[in-house]
């Protein structure tokens, strides 16, 4: 890899059902069995009731922002090009308590961006693997 190339993340067995559901345009959680805590990553316990079951479930990629930052310098080199960028931390709303932080990506004005705004999962192709990243969520966007 040269300076001038992303990172590329490389799934693990454990978080692989993630990546694939990225590469499908689907965000999958795991999940707790016994009350139904989403965790992004896999754990060894539940942080809510140290269930031991866990299963991959798809939530609705739809979230709210908890909060946001510019980012105008970088020291990596396949960044440069990209600043300024904002970094958004999205709670979801399956569960709020979880906070997703990604790239916000898309058309949007800084000075117009706040908490609480609706956005929703967008997907970016890096390499073989697909990033989730949050936009924020238009009228166009489909509700169910
Ligand atoms: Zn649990």
């Amino acid at each position: 890899m040269t300076s001038l190339e992303k990172p590329i993340p490389i799934p693990t067995e454990a978080d692989r059902p993630y990546w694939d559901a990225l590469r499908e345009h689907r965000v999958v959680l795991s999940r707790c069995t016994s009350c139904g805590w989403y965790s992004q990553r896999r754990r060894m316990l539940c942080p809510e009731c140290l269930g031991e079951e866990f299963a991959w479930t798809q939530v609705s990629g739809r979230g709210t922002i908890y909060a946001f930052t510019a980012v105008h310098q970088t020291w990596v080199a396949a960044f440069a090009g990209d600043v300024p960028y904002v970094l958004v931390s999205v709670a979801l709303e399956e569960q709020p308590s979880l906070v997703l932080v990604t790239n916000l990506v898309g058309e949007y004005d800084f000075d117009a961006l706040d908490i609480d705004l609706p956005v929703v999962a967008d997907f970016e192709p890096r390499g073989d693997q697909v990033l989730l990243q949050f936009r924020l969520r238009g009228d166009d966007d489909v509700q169910p």
